[in-house]
């Protein structure tokens, strides 16, 4: 079976102004993907009736389903419903029951309804009311000629909870297919390398492989189809085993994993806490750890010149004795050094201290977050390796 194709109409001028920024698409986006709908177009169109109309008969010809966001309050500027109405040469009536529901709405907060409310109580022969839990406009799902309308209002909050209470049910029914996906995220390769390594993955159709450049290293995501979710899941997890088996040592997290979290709950795991001493990093390292409980404290000292290992060795030592912690992690550098090794990074654990020097490009924040980076991947390396 096909599936259905999707467009996206995100109306109001205001959006086309960046006074407020698009996110009911992004949201009608990340659902549809997850239930296996294709969506291939998105479109901001102003208040304007003509150019809305343009916009909605270049959706109606290339997809199955059209979702418009906004437009469906009670003023002149709301034209949505109109657009819709004209475009599918339907006359537009008030019906009974929306309109009892919506002079309800103002009787419990004791207003009188404002006659031009009356519109949102309008509806066309093609369509079905979906009730707004939070606001007075109702939505409507419309269903003409093997295309499906679904019109939402503009309200995030009310758009929202409209989906998953009226409109999510009925894509369920009619979707064919679902589309899972997971991150793995890699530190100490460039991409290039990863495109290499995951040559033979890269070219799969079905599940895909696609490398994004982040500033925690490359991130590979595994996308699969199948007809149900269980099938998908089997695809995501048989190609997550085929890439861990080249690329598994440079894996250090997936999904919503951040390096920061990761280590962190190493060191909750093994009961061990931790200090921290920093030069040109500028306080990141602390900021690293200031969420845990785990954290004892961390010293932020003027950069030297010439930094080196036996200066970031003392430093872990120094901050694991100030703070009387199990662990001493240090970072210093000198990032305008042209040389290739710029930062020097030391772990003391009080039996032994480890240090080691990076040479990252970039300018000087880039390279403190990925000196830093190198240095949250380097201990949590050393935490796996002692006993829990
Ligand atoms: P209302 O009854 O409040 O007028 P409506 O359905 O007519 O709702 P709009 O008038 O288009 O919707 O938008 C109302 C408000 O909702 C906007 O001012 C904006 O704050 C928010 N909004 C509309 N569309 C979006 C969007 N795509 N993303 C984020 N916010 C939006
Ligand atoms: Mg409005």
């Amino acid at each position: 079976m096909v599936s259905p194709k999707a467009e996206i109409i995100a109306s109001g001028t205001e959006l086309l102004l960046g006074e407020v920024a698009d996110v009911n698409t992004s949201f009608i986006a990340s659902q549809l993907a997850s239930l296996g709908i294709d969506l291939y177009h998105g479109n901001i169109v102003g208040d304007n009736f003509e150019r809305f109309t343009q916009v909605l008969r270049q959706a109606w010809q290339r997809a199955d389903i059209i979702i418009t966001s906004g437009g469906l309050g009670p003023t002149q500027g709301d034209i949505t419903r109109e657009v819709i109405a004209r475009f599918l040469g339907e006359t537009l009536t008030i019906d009974p029951q929306l309109r009892e529901e919506l002079e309800g709405f103002f009787r419990r907060r004791g207003m009188e309804m404002p006659l031009n409310n009356l519109k949102q109580a309008t509806i066309i022969p093609s369509a079905t009311p979906l009730r707004n839990s939070f606001g007075t406009a109702p939505g409507w799902w419309v269903e003409k000629e093997n295309h499906t309308i679904i019109v939402l209002p503009g309200p995030p909050r009310e758009l929202q909870a409209m989906w998953h209470d009226a409109v999510l049910p009925r894509l369920r029914a009619m979707r064919c297919a679902v589309i899972l996906s997971r991150t793995l995220k890699t530190w100490g390769l460039a991409e290039a390398r990863v495109d290499e390594l995951a040559a033979p993955f890269l070219k799969s159709a079905n599940p895909t492989l696609a490398l994004y450049a982040r500033p925690d290293g490359i991130h590979m995501r595994i996308t699969a189809k199948a007809a149900t979710e269980a099938e998908a899941r089997r695809m995501v997890q048989e190609r997550e085993r085929d890439i861990r088996t080249i690329l598994g040592r440079y894996i250090w997290g997936a999904d919503e994993d951040t390096l920061e979290r990761t280590v962190q709950n190493l060191l909750q795991a093994r009961n061990l806490t931790i200090a921290t001493a920093e030069d040109f990093t500028a306080g990141l390292l602390v900021r690293s750890f200031a969420a845990s409980h785990f954290f004892r404290g961390g010293l932020v000292v003027p950069a030297e010149d010439a930094p080196s290992r036996k200066t970031a060795a003392m430093m872990a030592e120094k901050a694991r004795e100030e703070f009387r912690a199990d662990i001493g992690l240090a970072i210093c550098g000198n990032p305008a050094s042209r040389g290739t090794e710029n930062a020097c990074i030391a772990i003391s654990d009080g039996r032994r201290t480890m240090d080691s020097t990076t040479g990252y490009p970039g300018d000087r924040e880039l390279i403190a977050r990925r000196t830093l980076n190198h240095a949250l991947v380097w201990l949590k390396e050393v935490l796996e390796q002692k006993n829990t």
